[in-house]
């Protein structure tokens, strides 16, 4: 058996996002901007995707932008307020220290270029509070970026509270719901969201297609020059075949979320429930405002990489929070600020799951995670002095 535990990272497309992409692949192949009817049939398959889409957030379709992914809606929407701001004189941004480094290295850039960046403190229950937000607000604010939920450890932010906070001090807000979009449900006006940002590929959609909401009346700013497209708001010929399937996987993911996600949820608690009975491990992230696939935990006296290695070969495609894979010895900047220690941080295991995994491929798990734990604890030098008592166990 090999289970696909890692839908964090990306997912699996469904057959339903496949089935609506393959005729604008093959037969559909217009330009929306032509002005014959092969173009005009795309434009038409444009706009009922933008309807669709902004359908499941509660918007207007002419709210929607379509991009290259989360990524580009991240950078795009942060971008926009930071040029806003400046022109006001207004330099101040706020975040979190674990957000996605599609928000963190645009903000990083920022403070370069003398925008000066708040980090909210998310050490405190794996979460923030609205109220740490509202106390960060000052005359200079420009921008509250706040992630809808966090990728590695799975919290869910308190969205709609910092969104009426935001309001009424007249601060715009974006939200990276790139975790969110598909699992939970969302309304952009009713929780006063200004900019988010989804991808495709987080809720069984292709990669490379994302989209930006944007509030109506929102002063938003080009990231990329060229043609009208996007009104003008994001050049480049659009991806109608991503764009179709982004909308008909969100609109399935919407459809059956009450079906889905309780099914998910209950997996989820089952995994946490048994990886929890092995001693010296803690759950990472918020344990009840959770997203329904996420399983996080850090696992004292091993390493993440070899254990990730070793699940792979025992049937297990999963994640760790550290950053080796990209050649820094680091651990992860979400495990650092939820105040794990290096030791610990590095340590980590993240199991995300989807509507596709099963009841048996989360015995599978259950039943090779522990083991694997052990072996590399058996050969582990750390765990050794851990057990001997030279060194002081953390967790
Ligand atoms: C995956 C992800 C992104 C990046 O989205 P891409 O479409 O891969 O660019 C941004 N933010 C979060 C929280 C993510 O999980």
């Amino acid at each position: 058996m090999y289970v696909y535990a890692d839908n964090a990272a990306t997912t699996a497309m469904s057959k339903v996002a496949v089935d609506a992409m393959t005729p604008y692949l093959m037969q559909e192949y217009g330009n929306p901007s032509s002005l014959h009817s092969v173009g005009q049939r795309a434009k038409e398959a444009l706009e009922s995707a933008r309807a669709t889409v902004a359908q499941c957030l509660g918007c207007e379709p002419r709210e929607i932008i379509f991009t290259s992914g989360g990524s580009e809606a991240d950078n795009q929407a942060i971008r926009s307020a930071a040029f806003n701001g400046a022109r006001k004189g207004k330099k101040h941004i706020i975040t979190t220290a674990f957000e996605h480094h599609a928000v963190l290295h645009t903000l990083a850039k920022l403070e370069k270029e003398g925008f000066e960046v708040t980090y909210l403190d998310v050490s405190q229950g794996h979460t923030i509070t609205a109220q740490q937000v509202k106390d960060a607000i000052r005359e200079d604010t420009c921008l509250v970026t706040v992630m809808y939920a966090n990728n590695e450890i799975g919290s869910i932010l308190p969205i709609g509270e910092i969104g009426a906070i935001c309001k009424e001090a007249g601060v715009p807000f974006h939200t990276d719901a790139v975790q969110a979009v598909g699992h939970l449900h969302i309304n952009v006006k009713e929780e006063n969201i200004d900019m988010l940002s989804l991808s495709g590929h987080k809720f069984h959609g292709p990669k490379g297609v994302g989209a930006l909401y944007v509030r109506k009346g929102f002063p938003i700013q080009n990231l990329i020059e060229g043609g009208a497209q996007e009104r003008s708001k994001r050049a480049g010929t659009e991806n109608i075949a991503g764009i179709v399937s982004m909308a008909a996987a969100l609109k399935d993911a919407c459809d059956h979320m009450d079906e889905n996600m309780p099914r998910v949820a209950a997996m989820r608690d089952k995994l946490i429930a048994g990886l929890s009975q092995i001693p010296h491990s803690a759950l990472n992230g918020d344990p009840v405002n959770r997203l329904p696939g996420n399983v996080s935990f850090c696992f004292e006296g091993i390493e993440g990489e070899s254990l990730l290695l070793l699940l792979d070969m025992n049937g297990v495609a999963a994640s760790s929070g550290s950053a080796c894979t990209s050649g820094s010895l680091d651990p992860s900047h979400v495990l650092l600020a939820i105040g794990r220690v290096h030791d610990v941080a590095h340590g980590s295991l993240r199991l995300s799951l989807s509507e596709y995994n099963t009841d048996e491929e989360v015995g599978h798990i259950l039943k090779v995670v522990p083991e694997v734990v052990q072996y590399l604890r058996n050969m582990s030098p750390v765990w050794r002095d851990l057990q001997t008592g030279k060194r002081q166990y953390i967790l």
